[in-house]
């Protein structure tokens, strides 16, 4: 399940709802949006099978008593067993397909009643079924009068928060615009607060009142003092402890994995890092075992600081606390060769120490930054026959910083960054020699059929799981019928924990890794406007493979061109070959649930995918 383009309008929806409920529906979905293809005739599939039976309600999405975040309208789907069945959802009329599923989208009930009631007849015959839903307490109205109110929940800094002595720390509470708000230290000393509109800066919000306070200073409790008229409200802030107070402090990232054995192969596993402490994304991957200074705390999280220029946030158990007195990591970068093997070329570069790094493809560069390094490479040698390495150069890109530079003399396919044997290596992959009549030949694909662990399931019970592996059998046998090994990294319908996946493709020695999946959607986005084929990725690398395969799928099954999408997924993440993640159809969509039970629907996305990866190939520049 993914997110979705915004702007397409409620008349699209309309018009597509109209098309279901309107006559025996022929799945023909609207039209696909122009693409370089567009000469492709759009496929037409089986209409939906009716269903004949006992009135059977059931509700599939949304689960019984479920919190709903929606701002005005959401969704509901589900089956009543039969397609001539009415279904009445509070007292509006959800059209029912010809298969018995339905799927309501829907203005939310009123917060005193927050319940769906679902009525379904069919002659005498007629079902029940209440559904509850739960929405999130809202924010607290802060009036310009009456009694004073103060929004004691949004006070700032929360519990356990740790930071360096000379940090500013954020001091916020949310109080009505017209009353006077100030922090009052340990030592009796007054700061006021303010806010957007007393400040006379426009655009936010006139409740949301701050300052910002040094760590030291509110090591001690102080107090947040809300005052309106002769309304007084008083709260505690918590104490902030210092990280620094008995000198600088260090700890380990992840465990170091052992030795990789024929039975423990090597492992892909890094510690994400992320810019913020909360919804942070992952931007930094840092090898297990790599030491880091501690400079705060936020609730779970940890700040670390990488080198003076950059510090990220972690989460807590992954670090282990050095004690105190710990000295810091003396990295210094030796001298350095370029290794070249047979599929890549190995940047060696020797140092006491694991370095937390980044690594950074400009064109026909690649840039490797090591933070808290020193470089003193004298020596570097080169291998005199290498058909990606042009060659490399170093500088000090910051005190703290060194900085690689490897020249390509070919465009890269794939890296990975190691630590062996004392010493930091990037490993540069070049592509793999492609037959332009036959480019999957000899290639090896790993194909991933999502889940479980998770996934989605229809209106009228299709696991995602379950379609993804038919899907998935059908893309293996297309692959192999084009001369590819296929690599499937699940067979069966037991769990494959998601962080496994890469890495079982990248030990498979697998050139390109496709993860297929079927789309949903959050609460409160409408599904009829919002449906469609989407392809992720998220190193830029895979971009023209996830153009290739969203234009395969869009011209094999007719559905919307939601284009394709950057996103931080964990089984993209991984670097070593080009990775996208297909959300061919949405499951929720009662009829592409349908069209996806059939053969002919699963061959066309198999197919899709399957002509995407021979057109990227057909196309790799080498
Ligand atoms: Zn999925």
């Amino acid at each position: 399940m993914r997110s979705f383009p915004a702007g397409l309008s409620r008349a699209v929806a309309a018009l597509v709802l109209a098309g279901c409920a309107a006559s025996a529906p022929r799945v023909t979905p609207a039209a696909p949006l122009v693409t370089e293809d567009s000469a492709v005739v759009a496929p037409r599939f089986a209409a939906v099978a009716a269903v004949r039976g006992a009135v059977n309600l059931r509700v599939v999405y949304p689960p019984d008593g479920a919190t709903i975040v929606a701002r005005d309208s959401t969704f509901i789907f589900g089956s009543v067993g039969t397609g001539d069945a009415r279904l009445v959802i509070n007292g509006m009329d959800v059209p029912v397909l010809p298969n018995g599923a339905w799927l309501g989208w829907l203005p939310l009930p009123p917060r005193d009643r927050p319940t769906w009631s679902l009525v379904a007849t069919r002659g005498a015959d007629t079902a029940r079924l209440v559904r509850r839903m739960v929405f999130p307490a809202a924010r607290p109205a802060l009036p310009d009068d009456g009694p004073l109110r103060v929004d004691t929940a949004s006070l700032r800094p929360g519990t356990r928060e740790a930071r360096l002595a000379g940090d500013l720390v954020r001091v916020s509470i949310r109080a009505p615009r017209n009353a006077s708000v100030e922090w009052i230290a340990a030592d009796g000393s007054r700061r006021p607060l303010h806010h957007s509109l007393s400040l006379g800066v426009g655009g936010g919000d006139p409740t949301q009142w701050t300052t910002d306070v040094e760590a030291r200073a509110l090591r001690l409790a102080g107090r947040v003092e809300v005052v309106r008229g002769s309304d007084r409200v008083t709260l505690s802030t918590p104490r902030v402890a210092l990280m620094d107070s008995a000198g600088p402090r260090y700890g380990v990232v992840g465990e170091v994995a052992p030795p990789p054995t024929p039975f423990a192969p090597d492992s892909d596993r890094v510690i994400s890092a992320r810019p913020v402490a909360s919804g942070g994304t992952y931007k930094w991957f840092l090898l297990p075992g790599t030491v880091v200074e501690l400079t705060g705390r936020s609730g779970d999280m940890v700040r670390a600081r990488l080198d003076r220029d950059l510090e990220v946030w972690l989460v807590g158990s992954d670090v282990r606390e050095l004690p105190v007195g710990a000295s810091a990591p003396v990295r210094v970068a030796g001298n350095a060769r370029v290794v070249a093997r047979g599929e890549w070329s190995e940047l060696v570069i020797p140092m006491a120490e694991r370095p937390a790094y980044a690594v950074e493809e400009r064109g026909d560069e690649v840039v490797l930054d090591l933070f808290g390094t020193v470089g003193n490479t004298d020596i570097l040698n080169l291998a005199s026959v290498d058909s990606i390495v042009r060659h490399v150069s170093w500088s000090q890109s910051g005190r703290e910083r060194a900085r690689y530079t490897v020249a390509l003399r070919a465009p890269l396919f794939g890296y990975a960054v190691r630590w062996e044997r004392g010493a930091l290596v990037l490993r540069l992959r070049r592509a793999p020699v492609v037959q332009v009549a036959r480019p999957l030949a000899g290639l090896i694909i790993a194909v991933d059929a999502g889940h479980p662990p998770a996934g989605s399931t229809g209106p009228t019970g299709l696991y995602e799981g379950v379609a993804t592996l038919a899907i998935s059998e059908r893309l293996q046998r297309l692959l192999e019928a084009r001369g590819a090994t296929v690599y499937m990294t699940r067979t069966t319908a037991e769990a494959v924990p998601l962080g496994d996946r890469p890495e079982m493709a990248r030990r498979a020695g697998a050139h390109a890794f496709v993860s297929i999946h079927l789309n949903a959607l959050p609460d409160g986005v409408n599904p009829y406007a919002a449906h469609g084929t989407g392809t992720y990725y998220f190193n830029d690398r895979a971009v023209p493979l996830a153009r290739a395969v969203q234009r395969g799928m869009v011209r094999r099954m007719g559905l919307r061109d939601l284009g394709i999408n950057y996103d931080n997924l964990a089984v993209l993440r991984p670097t070593w070959m080009p990775s996208i993640l297909c959300e061919g159809a949405f499951v929720m969509m009662p009829d592409q649930e349908a069209l996806l039970r059939t053969p002919a629907f699963q061959e066309a996305y198999a197919l899709g995918v399957a002509e995407g990866l021979e057109r990227y190939f057909r196309e790799l520049r080498r």
